[in-house]
């Protein structure tokens, strides 16, 4: 296909270049007559072809063809953007100009059929060029594509939830299907046929190393994918240079009063100013925290369900060890409940950095104090356990989860206990997400990503 002036110009000389070397005579040299047939039937041939491509854009140029193009699928959508723009006399660079691109890679666009474009950047060429796709452009069979799109996504593993709200953006028109393809092409690496199809097979050999502990691998293996690709929007958005975080002591020093007074917002701000991305996800299941080595930089991921202020510091803390540690591989939290999980040793030394990093050297005798002060009744830890943190200036919350810590460990069940002292009045979900945005700059992510990552840290 004909796509500019000087395509045109050059097919042109190219036609009128094979048309007179189209042999007439006999052959002086004893050529065969058949040899010569051939050679110009091959020549003809070539010359029909160029013929219709010169006439297909003459007709465009001179608004001959009804512009009413019939496009039946995806795959017909660049030619038909091609062709509005021929058809409206805009040249290649008056079209750049108006997305604010250069020409070069309109050309790249055109010369490939918009190969590598995303769906929202060919909806940007088609607002560019006015073209409605009222009608005419439309897709045949929206909801059959729609629910095949679905069924991937939830043969992959991943929630209904999360495929209508981070995917399809809560959109359920033919908008919120191109979303989710164009979307999951991205996060799964994939492209359209394999989609529409159900045959991503990405996926199947990332399991191992991921599901750990877990009762439905498939599930969290997906969702893992997601919040990593996420992680690597973030990271990429983050205009901090990365270094590495300090040990906990010295760390709890430099921070001082203001670790106690809002020991989330500062963690949080702390791991950002040294360039550690923290991501706040609001999905229910899979893993309740993550940290990602992704090349230059540990991305931290926190979606702990029960947003407490205290639960999210600690867990923080946590994943600041794990962040500390670059040849850790990718860690997954999952449930605390899961000894197994809890004792090895690179995350047993996480606690250990959280708790000194949140409780100080004092967190022992704190736990002694109140269980003295409970005479040893675990009934009454729930009264002493607030009035001990008071004294020892910290927060509730952080201390009963460290006495439900310490209490597991002798096989006592205080979670559930604990959980109820947690302070209420902050939303740690908020809290996360609200620092994120003083760290980084969105214009660095194509739109796809984009609109990835804020669907994906929305509530
Ligand atoms: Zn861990």
């Amino acid at each position: 296909m004909i796509r500019n002036e000087r395509q045109y110009r050059v097919t042109q000389a190219e036609r009128d270049r094979l048309a007179s070397s189209i042999t007439t005579e006999e052959a002086a040299d004893g050529t065969p007559q058949w040899a010569i047939d051939a050679a110009n039937a091959e020549i003809n041939a070539q010359i029909m072809e160029m013929d219709e491509e010169l006439a297909e854009y003459e007709a465009l140029r001179a608004g001959v063809v009804a512009l009413t193009t019939n496009v039946s699928d995806l795959a017909g959508l660049p030619r038909a953007l091609i062709r509005a723009r021929i058809a409206s006399h805009m040249t290649q660079k008056e079209l750049a100009s108006r997305l604010g691109m250069r020409e070069q890679q309109i050309q790249r666009y055109e010369a490939t059929d918009y190969a590598g474009a995303s769906i929202s950047r060919l909806q940007e060429v088609a607002q560019a060029l006015g073209v409605t796709f009222e009608g005419e452009l439309s897709l045949p069979d929206d909801a059959n594509t729609s629910t095949k799109v679905q069924h991937t996504l939830r043969t992959l593993g991943l929630t209904k939830s999360v495929i209508s709200r981070r995917f399809f953006g809560d959109d359920t028109t033919e908008a919120g299907w191109r979303n989710a393809l164009t979307r999951a092409a991205r996060v799964f690496a994939t492209n359209y046929d394999e989609l529409l199809e159900g045959s991503v097979t990405q996926l199947a050999n990332a399991g191992a190393f991921r599901a750990r502990i877990t009762a439905n691998a498939e599930q969290l293996n997906a969702y893992a994918w997601y919040a990593e690709y996420l992680a690597g929007c973030l990271a990429r958005a983050c205009t901090v240079d990365y270094r590495p975080l300090p040990d906990a002591s010295t760390l709890r020093k430099e921070l001082g009063r203001v670790l106690t007074d809002e020991p989330l917002e500062t963690l949080v701000r702390t791991c950002w100013e040294h360039g550690v991305p923290v991501l706040p996800l609001a999905d229910a299941g899979t893993f309740f925290g993550a940290c990602w080595h992704l090349g230059d930089r540990p991305v931290i991921a926190l979606k702990h369900t029960m947003r407490s202020r205290d639960r999210w510091a600690f867990l923080l803390g946590h994943e600041m060890d794990h962040c500390r540690n670059p040849d850790a591989q990718t860690v997954l939290e999952q449930d605390l409940d899961v000894r197994e999980w809890r004792e090895q040793p690179a995350e047993r030394a996480a606690d250990d950095y959280a708790t000194q990093l949140l409780l100080g050297d004092a967190a022992e005798a704190m736990v002694h104090v109140a269980v003295e002060q409970a005479n040893g009744d675990v009934a009454q830890l729930k009264k002493v356990v607030p009035a001990v943190a008071l004294a020892g200036e910290v927060s509730p919350g952080l201390l009963a989860d460290h006495v439900a810590f310490r209490l597991s460990q002798q096989d006592i069940n205080w979670w559930p206990t604990a959980n109820r002292l947690h302070p209420t009045d902050v939303d740690a979900w908020r809290t996360t997400r609200s620092v994120l945005f003083d760290y980084v700059d969105l214009t660095r992510l194509d739109q796809v990503d984009r609109d990835l990552l804020v669907d994906g840290i929305s509530q």
